[in-house]
């Protein structure tokens, strides 16, 4: 229902009500005056009556027009509300994984129309499971939130953070490749490795593994890439966790992994 229509909807019922304003000013006022104060000159009864009808359409217009005005900002705010729940994590604030892909994938086609690098990067808590049967539920919420503030300001505003699932974070940065990529994300890592989380008095100390990976010229879709950067993240987690792998090292790294990944 659109904004026009709700404000119709309500003005009717105001409608009835200046109505019976209107009667009143034009009809019962000088009917008073007549009865009570004994008017009986016709002509200033009917300056009166006019007056109040005068005063009765000015009422309807005022009011018509605030409501109409309050039911649209009230709608917006509403649309707006709507629209930010359905594109950010509740508990992070950054982008949630359906929002996030359709922005990864906007930034593609920026890239691939202005032949620009793009890379992504996958992000995970180091043995969250620990951190929630050690510290409780609501400790990891904490955790998970600070990983997602630590990621979302120390990388640039251009930058997209995504919750893609319960501690794993994606990570696009445009105009950037693989090994450009590594160095704010190793900066990050290292950071939030030194730096242990609060929560009510205990003090939480956690590390994140990343894998990046390039969106190739001729990929015209994330989804190998996505693949690219989960194996990276794969490859950070067998060789010890807490450390940004890309694919370049992954190659390398390739012979130690079992088979079956
Ligand atoms: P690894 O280092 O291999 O990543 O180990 P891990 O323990 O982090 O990995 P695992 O996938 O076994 O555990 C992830 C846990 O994250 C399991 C799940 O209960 C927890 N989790 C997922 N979403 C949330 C959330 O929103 N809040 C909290 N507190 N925990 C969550
Ligand atoms: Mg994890
Ligand atoms: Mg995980």
């Amino acid at each position: 229902m659109s904004s026009k229509m709700v404000a119709l909807n309500l003005s009717r019922d105001i409608k009835k009500m200046i109505a019976v304003n209107a009667i009143f000013l034009t009809l019962f006022i000088p009917v008073l005056l007549v009865s009570v104060k004994g008017l009986r000159d016709v002509s200033t009864i009917s300056i009166i009556a006019v007056w109040g009808l005068v005063l009765s359409v000015g009422n309807f217009i005022f009011v018509h027009h605030y409501l109409t005005r309050k039911t649209e900002t009230n709608l917006k705010h509403s649309i707006d509300r709507m629209q930010h729940q359905l594109s950010f994590d509740e508990l992070t604030g950054v982008y949630n994984r359906r929002a996030g892909m359709a922005r990864l994938r906007e930034e593609l086609s920026r890239a691939r129309r202005h032949g620009r690098t793009l890379s992504i990067a996958m992000a995970d808590i180091d043995k969250f499971k620990n951190i929630n049967d050690t510290y409780g539920h609501l400790a990891g919420d904490k955790v998970i939130q600070s990983v997602a503030q630590s990621l979302k300001s120390q990388l640039r505003e251009c930058d997209l953070v995504i919750r893609f699932g319960g501690e794993e974070f994606l990570l696009v940065l445009p105009d950037t490749d693989e090994k450009q990529a590594v160095q704010p994300l190793d900066r990050i890592r290292q950071r939030l490795s030194y730096q242990p989380i609060r929560f009510e008095n205990q003090t939480i100390h956690c590390s994140i593994s990343i894998g990046v990976a390039s969106v190739l010229p001729e990929e015209t879709d994330v989804i190998d890439a996505l693949s690219r950067a989960d194996q990276a993240l794969y490859c950070a987690k067998q060789f010890g966790r807490n450390r940004v792998v890309h694919r370049e090292q992954m190659s390398q790294m390739r012979p130690m992994m079992p088979a079956h990944a």
